[in-house]
């Protein structure tokens, strides 16, 4: 019997020290991990080389397990994060990294046309680049007024500016991350910016950088309705199940600026976002069309 029906313990992958359950040694992360060590051994990502290393560089010290250890947040998934993880790496398509494209300046032509040096559209041009900047400005005063986060320099600080937008950290320290709203917007910003971007190119649309942030409030109000409902489940299960839930403190912190009070007389799921954020998102509204 007992061979017919092992116990639930003693396992583990060969890669892998300790004997535990099936269940804990066949985690998604723990297989990958399994599968990837023999490729890659101790080798670190190009990108934590390449950062500081290119031509268009950055002028500052990572702590990259820090960067890596920030991905994923409560109001971010994968698939929202997509771009700015590909970014972080370095992966994503501009053209200075094309040899064959017919031209390595801006798409946006965001120079003068008698300019005898137009910039190159390199990957921290995303960054930098002038009217990609209104974008920018637009979402870190969002940041600012919406969730809380202390005011992020504007990119006359170079440094400032990069840490927040690329690495979702604060201007002071290379090592304190920006508050968990702030780096999930700033992931959705980065979705959107890249999307409209590269429509320039593939559709022959205009960027519009009002557009582009009033589709990013967008997609950031999908995220917070999805975890004020999501919470509010958890919250019925607990009252009405035995099974171990997820605490949802941790949500209703990340929701804090995003939603008004709760009102227990009101539908629960019911969630309308609080005055500010409704506020930047009509204004936004107002100035995009
Ligand atoms: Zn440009």
């Amino acid at each position: 019997m007992a061979g017919a029906f092992p116990p639930h313990v003693g396992f583990k992958l060969s890669t892998q020290k300790k004997y535990t359950t099936f269940t804990r040694a066949t985690t998604i992360k723990k297989i990958t991990t399994h599968l990837t060590i023999p490729h890659i051994g101790n080798a670190r990502p190009s990108c934590e080389y390449n950062w500081p290393m290119t031509t268009h560089n950055i002028n500052f010290d990572i702590y990259w397990p820090r960067i890596w250890r920030s991905i994923g947040t409560i109001l971010s998934d994968p698939t929202e994060e997509r771009i700015w993880r590909l970014y972080l790496h370095r992966g994503v398509y501009v053209r200075n990294r094309d040899n064959l494209a017919p031209t390595q300046v801006c798409r946006l032509n965001c120079f003068h046309p008698a300019n005898p040096s137009p910039p190159e559209e390199s990957m921290l041009h995303l960054v930098d680049c002038p009217i990609i900047n209104i974008f920018w400005n637009k979402c870190l005063t969002f940041t600012y007024t919406v969730l809380g986060t202390p005011p992020i320099p504007p990119r006359a600080h170079r440094n400032a500016y990069h840490k927040a937008i690329i690495f979702g950290l604060t201007p002071a320290t290379i090592t304190t991350l920006l508050n968990t709203q702030t780096r999930a917007f700033l992931r959705h910003a980065w979705g959107v910016v890249y999307r409209h971007f590269t429509q320039v190119d593939t559709d022959l649309t205009t960027f519009n950088p009002h557009v582009a942030f009033l589709h990013t409030l967008l997609s950031f109000r999908a995220a917070t309705l999805r975890l004020a409902i999501t919470t509010a489940q958890d919250r019925h299960k607990i009252r009405y199940s035995t099974l171990p839930i997820s605490d949802p403190t941790k949500a209703d912190e990340a929701l804090t600026n995003l939603l008004a009070p709760r009102d227990p007389n009101t539908d629960p799921l019911s969630h309308p976002l609080s005055l500010p954020f409704q506020t930047a998102l009509t204004q936004a509204e107002a100035e995009a069309y």
